[in-house]
C-alpha cells in the first residue's frame, strides 16, 4: 500500500486507535509525528518502537504537535474533540493550517484500496445498539462463510484489522467523531439505528449530533444501501429525506410493521422470507430492531435470509448488555453495565415486570426522569456513584423506594436480601450513567457486578 509513502502524518492520541495508526502508517512508508498528552500513551509508543523493524521505527518521531504546516493529515483518536463547544488545541492548529483531520477508518479504506482489494464496507451508527448490530452482522457473515473483519468504535481499531480479499466485508462501528473524519470512504451498506440525546455536549445540540450521525450515508450511490431505524422521531424524519435520494433506503423497526424489515420482539420476522424467533441473547424490542437492521444489511451483502436467520438464532450476545451473569435461589443477576444513558436503561427496564434496580454513576443531561414509565416495576432501587443523590431526588418525587449506597459492594448484597424478602426475581444493574467516577469503564463496572453476584451465591451455598 504505497498510498501513504512519503506522506507526513500527525497522530494525536496513542491508545487503542492511535497506536495501530502510527504503526500502519510507518509500515506503509509514511513519516509520522505522534503525540499523546498523557504519559501512558507516550510510554506505549516507546515500547512499540522497540519491537518495530528499525527502518519503520526511524520514520516515527514522538514529539508535541506544535506546528502542523507541511503535514498531509492529522489523525485524531476518537475521543478527542475537534469542534465547538470543545476543540483540542492541536485540532485547532490543523483547522487553521488547512490540514484535513481523518479517522483511522478512512486510513483503513485507503490502505485496503491501495492494496488492490475490493472488499466492501458496512458502517453502523446510532445512539444505542451499534456494538450489538455490528457484532451480529459480522456473526451472520462469518456463519455464511464470508471473510469478515469487525471493529472500529467497539474495538479492535480499524487499522488493526487484517487485509481482506475482494469478497470480504469490513463491518465498522462508527462513532459520530469517526464519521466526521471521513474523506473518501463511503459505505456499501450504511446503517443509522436511532437518535436520542446522549453526546449532545460534544455536538452543540441535537441538530449537530443528528448531522454528524447522518454522515454514515455520505457519498452513497444507487449501488449502495441505506438502512435506517424508524423507532424514534428524529430518524423517522431523516428516513423521509433518504427516501428521496438515489440510494435504496430500507427502514427497520423492532415494533412497527410498516418497516421494510420488522423484527417484532420475541416473535417472528415479518416482511422477509425468513421466519425465526429471536434468541435469548437478543431480548427486547430494541434488539429486534438491531436484528432487523443486521438482516437487511446481510441480504444486501448477498446472504440468503434463511442463512442469516439461522445465524441470528446462534448469536451468543455481547457482555454487559442485559447479560445473565448469575442465578441464586431463582433470583437472576443481570449485567447491563453498558447502559450509560437513560434511553439504554429504558430498554432493559422494559424487559422485566418486577425488579430490583441498581443504577448511578455520572448522570447524563436530563437524568432518569424519562424512565418514570418504568418506575412502577421497581421493587427497590439501590443508587451508587457520584450522582446518586440526583437520581434519588427523581425517585423520591415518584415515590419509588430507594436507598443511596454509594458503591456496588454495598448495593449487590443489599439488593439480594431485598429481592429475597420481596420475592423479586431480577436484580438488574443498568446504571443509566457513565462509570468513570468509580471505574475505568463500563466493562470494569460490569465485571465487578458479576464478581459480587458470584460472591453472593458462594456465600449462600456455604450457609445452606
Ligand atoms: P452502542 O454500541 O451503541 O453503545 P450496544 O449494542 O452496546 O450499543 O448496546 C448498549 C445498550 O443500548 C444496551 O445495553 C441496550 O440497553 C441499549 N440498546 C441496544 N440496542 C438498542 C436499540 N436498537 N435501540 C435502543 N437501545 C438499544
Amino acid at each position: 500500500p504505497t498510498v501513504f509513502a512519503v506522506k507526513r502524518f500527525a497522530v494525536l492520541g496513542l491508545g487503542r486507535n492511535g497506536l495501530p495508526a502510527v504503526q500502519t502508517l510507518a509500515a506503509c512508508g509514511a513519516h509520522v509525528q505522534a503525540w499523546d498528552d498523557g504519559e501512558a500513551g507516550r510510554h506505549g509508543l516507546t515500547q512499540a518502537l522497540a519491537h518495530m523493524p528499525p527502518e519503520q521505527a526511524a520514520r516515527i518521531t514522538c514529539a508535541p504537535l506544535e506546528n502542523l504546516a507541511g503535514f498531509d493529515a492529522l489523525v485524531l483518536s476518537p475521543g478527542i474533540p475537534h469542534h465547538l463547544p470543545r476543540v483540542h488545541p492541536v485540532a485547532a492548529l490543523a483547522i487553521a493550517a488547512g490540514v484535513p483531520i481523518l479517522s483511522d477508518a478512512e486510513l483503513l479504506y485507503c490502505a485496503v484500496r491501495a492494496a488492490g482489494s475490493k472488499a466492501r464496507f458496512a458502517g453502523i451508527t446510532g445512539t444505542n445498539g451499534k456494538s450489538t448490530t455490528t457484532t451480529l452482522l459480522a456473526h451472520i457473515l462469518e456463519q455464511a462463510g464470508v471473510p469478515v473483519a469487525a471493529g472500529g468504535n467497539l474495538g479492535p481499531a480499524a487499522l488493526a484489522l487484517p487485509l481482506l480479499p475482494d469478497n470480504g466485508v469490513y463491518v465498522l462501528e462508527m462513532s459520530s467523531y469517526m464519521l466526521e473524519r471521513l474523506d473518501t470512504l463511503h459505505f456499501d451498506a450504511a446503517c443509522l439505528l436511532n437518535l436520542t440525546p446522549d453526546h449532545l455536549d460534544r455536538h452543540a445540540g441535537m441538530a449537530g449530533y443528528a448531522q454528524a450521525k447522518q454522515r454514515v450515508f455520505a457519498g452513497q450511490t444507487a449501488h449502495d444501501i441505506a438502512v435506517i431505524g424508524i423507532d424514534d422521531a428524529e430518524c423517522t424524519r431523516i428516513a423521509g429525506h433518504l427516501a428521496q435520494s438515489a440510494t435504496p433506503c430500507v427502514t427497520v423497526s423492532g415494533t412497527n410493521p410498516a418497516a421494510s424489515y420488522y423484527g417484532r420482539d420475541g416473535a417472528v420476522w415479518h416482511n422477509s422470507a425468513a421466519l425465526a424467533t429471536l434468541p435469548p441473547a437478543l431480548p427486547g424490542a430494541h434488539n429486534a430492531q438491531n436484528a432487523a437492521a443486521a438482516l437487511a444489511m446481510a441480504r444486501f451483502l448477498g446472504i440468503a435470509d434463511t442463512v442469516a436467520a439461522q445465524a441470528i438464532a446462534s448469536f451468543p450476545g455481547l457482555p454487559h448488555r442485559q447479560k445473565l451473569v448469575e442465578t441464586c435461589n431463582n433470583i437472576a443477576f443481570i449485567d447491563d453495565s453498558k447502559a450509560t444513558n437513560a434511553d439504554a436503561s429504558s430498554r432493559a427496564l422494559g424487559c422485566y415486570d418486577r425488579l430490583v434496580w441498581i443504577a448511578g454513576g455520572m448522570a447524563k443531561e436530563g437524568g432518569i426522569e424519562s424512565l418514570s414509565p418504568y418506575f412502577g416495576r421497581i421493587a427497590h432501587a439501590f443508587l451508587i456513584g457520584r450522582d446518586a443523590a440526583e437520581l434519588a431526588a427523581t425517585l423520591a418525587r415518584h415515590n419509588v423506594p430507594h436507598t443511596v449506597v454509594e458503591t456496588l459492594e454495598k448495593a449487590v448484597p443489599q439488593a439480594y436480601s431485598l429481592a429475597q424478602q420481596t420475592h423479586t426475581p431480577v436484580i438488574l444493574l443498568s446504571p443509566a450513567c457513565a462509570s468513570f467516577d468509580q471505574y475505568a469503564g463500563f466493562e470494569a463496572r460490569g465485571q465487578h457486578f458479576q464478581a459480587l453476584a458470584h460472591a453472593v451465591r458462594t456465600q449462600q451455598m456455604s450457609t445452606t
